[in-house]
């Protein structure tokens, strides 16, 4: 028997269900669902992103709808318009064997009339934005005097986008019988003032740990010096050649800026954001689905409606002004069981926000460095051996062999390989030869805030099967300490950092005197508090720093010249690969759809053209 069957969803939605493709219910569908449809109660569900809520109430609200009358008796509050049209669509699908149910969707940017008359027709079910519902509420185009379930989703979203009045007054509008509904992915103190004000001892779901990131999602960031911002996205980009992320800035004016500029240095980017129309939007995600662009670069609203499995990376070009928002964006990437990685770019400055995130989302971040030209090379040298590897011979070229075998008359296996890479990698090397290093220097102490806490350093990282989880349940078991006692933990190849209170510091020191993981001896020591002072390190002597550390590579980096200013021609190393498979679709649909402006593009060229 189908596991959706066991939750008591009748034929007609199983058979929808199974049209659909889904096989098992998710965690939250499988939690929310029975209780909905046999309980008239309200409820509270946290689940992250993508883990399902639609369908979680999606389910039971169609099969409790009464489809012989027309009255609203549903009513959706979700926070975007693309939201809220992704929200209609799927209650479509869901609902498809249900003769004579009408979704209809209300959201502002389109015309009131419209939409007054589509209600007129009989919508049982309202999904819409907080703000046109309250314009039409107002202006008695609907009645919803009469709904039975009120939904809230992404209520967390709502209210930081200061939707608090309009669901209050909409609400004042709703009767007083009728079950509540709140989905939302955090559940900060608002989002609980909510629910206490208008929900009856609801039913409380949680699927994972409350206010978590997701957890398939690891968290790193970056500390740049702000004019090396967009420089330092571009290596990151690089180093990832099979790169296919969403990249948030703070205002539309950023998104459309740093897209265009990744467009104009051949990459498969696009923008993303409210400034576009409805069109240019749908054109933009049927590229991205299509994996035709590969870096989507886009503003917090305008991702709201992104779903989109598989997507690698998430980065933040800038971090958002609400720090809660940062969970909603992590929560692109790690979607459907796959895991992803979600980056910070921050200026010194900005550094210490992460502290409050990683309190957010329940995890720490791992501090990086921005790839040096050295690794980048060696990255792009390996993809394409590795792609090359891959291929299938195309026998088409079988005809050309024998003159191209006679060029290369004379050359030995190893000559030829060496010719063959040296044409992609002379365009990396020579791009990036005298980069320079982008991170920031000085001290870039993240965690200045924090009191009087020590920082240690332990001979064991990486190398020794550890991650910074593990490091830190050995830390805790070995030092006895609490959950929160140890922090920062910082893994390395062979070395890592953690931190403990000040006043714990000699009992530590106590602790691992003489002692021995797996039948070696641990080193640990006090460090500098500057995170800044560590990493140029080496002083240290033992615990294998020495020649482990980038530091040690002779790749040169002078302190002029690197990416700032330069610009990818055609034959630049981004453009190779990126362009050559999808010309005309990839980079320029995203040119196009981006809806960039040419005098826009042509000031960037003026300025470029200066350097
Ligand atoms: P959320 O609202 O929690 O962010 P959605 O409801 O938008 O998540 O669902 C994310 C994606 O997962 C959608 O594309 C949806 O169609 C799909 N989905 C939902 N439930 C299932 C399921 N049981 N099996 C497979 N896919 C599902
Ligand atoms: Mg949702």
């Amino acid at each position: 028997m189908n596991k959706f069957e066991l939750l008591g969803l009748n034929d007609a939605l199983l058979q929808a269900i199974k049209d659909m493709g889904f096989e098992t219910p998710s965690e939250v569908q499988e939690k929310a669902i029975p209780i909905l449809l046999q309980e008239d109660t309200d409820m509270v569900a946290l689940a992250q992103t993508g883990t399902g809520k639609t369908a979680a109430f999606g389910f039971p609200l169609i099969q409790k709808i009464d489809v012989d009358s027309r009255k609203t008796q549903g009513l959706i509050l979700s926070p975007t318009r693309e939201l809220c049209l992704q929200i209609t669509n799927e209650l479509k699908n869901y609902s498809k064997y249900f003769k004579g149910l009408n979704t209809v969707a209300i959201y502002g940017g389109a015309s009131i009339t419209d939409q007054a008359a589509q209600i007129k027709k009989g919508a049982q079910i309202i999904v819409a934005t907080p703000g046109r519902m309250q314009d039409m509420v107002n202006r008695r185009l609907v009645d919803i005097s009469a709904i039975q379930y009120c939904i809230l989703d992404e209520a967390d979203e709502m209210l930081n986008m200061g939707f608090y009045e309009d669901i209050t007054e909409i609400l004042s509008h709703t009767p007083k019988e009728k079950s509540t509904w709140l989905f939302s992915a955090t559940m900060p103190k608002e989002v609980s003032t909510i629910a206490k004000k208008f929900m009856r001892t609801p039913v409380e779901i949680t699927v994972g740990t409350k206010n978590m990131g997701t957890s398939n999602v690891s968290h790193e960031y970056y500390v740049i010096n702000a004019r090396d911002r967009y420089a330092a996205l571009k290596r990151l980009a690089d180093a990832n050649p099979d790169i296919f992320s969403v990249i948030f800035c703070r205002t539309k004016r950023d998104t459309q800026k740093v897209a265009e500029q990744l467009i104009e240095d051949g990459y498969n980017a696009a923008a993303l954001h409210g400034d576009l129309s409805q069109n240019q939007r749908d054109l933009v995600m049927k590229s991205f689905r299509a994996r035709q662009i590969q870096m989507l670069v886009a503003t917090d609203v305008a991702a709201r409606g992104i779903d989109v499995d598989d997507i690698t990376h998430v980065i933040n070009y800038q971090l958002p002004d609400e720090i809660e928002t940062y969970t909603h964006r992590s929560g692109r990437t790690g979607r459907a069981g796959k895991s992803g990685v979600s980056m910070v770019i921050v200026s010194k400055s900005e550094a210490r926000k992460i502290k409050g995130i990683e309190r957010i989302i329940g995890q720490s971040f791992e501090r990086k460095e921005i790839p040096d030209g050295r690794e980048i090379c060696e990255v792009q040298l390996f993809h394409l051996a590795n792609e090359i590897s891959k291929t299938e011979i195309n026998h088409e070229i079988d005809k050309y062999l024998p003159s191209i075998a006679e060029l290369f008359e004379g050359l030995t296996k190893e000559e030829l390989l060496k010719k063959f890479f040296s044409v992609e990698f002379t365009r990396f090397f020579n791009y990036y030869n005298n980069a320079q290093d982008l991170n920031a220097k000085g001290s870039t102490e993240v965690y200045e805030d924090e009191g009087d806490s020590t920082r240690f350093f332990i001979n064991v990282g990486a190398k020794d099967d550890f991650d910074w989880m593990s490091l830190k349940d050995f830390l805790k078991a070995t030092l006895d300490l609490g959950k929160d006692d140890v922090n920062r933990v910082e893994v390395k190849d062979s070395f890592s950092f953690f931190n403990v209170d000040s006043s714990k510091a000699e009992e530590v020191i106590r602790i691992f005197q003489d002692f021995k993981h797996q039948g070696r001896h641990i080193n640990v020591e006090i460090t500098k508090k500057s995170a800044g002072k560590e990493r140029s390190g080496g002083r240290r002597g033992g615990g294998g720093y020495k020649g482990k550390d980038k530091g040690e590579r002779s790749f040169d980096k002078p302190s002029r010249g690197g990416d700032k200013g330069l610009r990818r021609s055609s034959d630049s190393p981004a453009s190779g690969k990126r362009r050559s498979s999808d010309a005309g679709t990839g980079g320029r649909k995203g040119k196009k759809s981006g809806g960039r402006s040419s005098s826009i593009e042509s000031s960037i060229k003026r300025r470029r053209s200066k350097k």
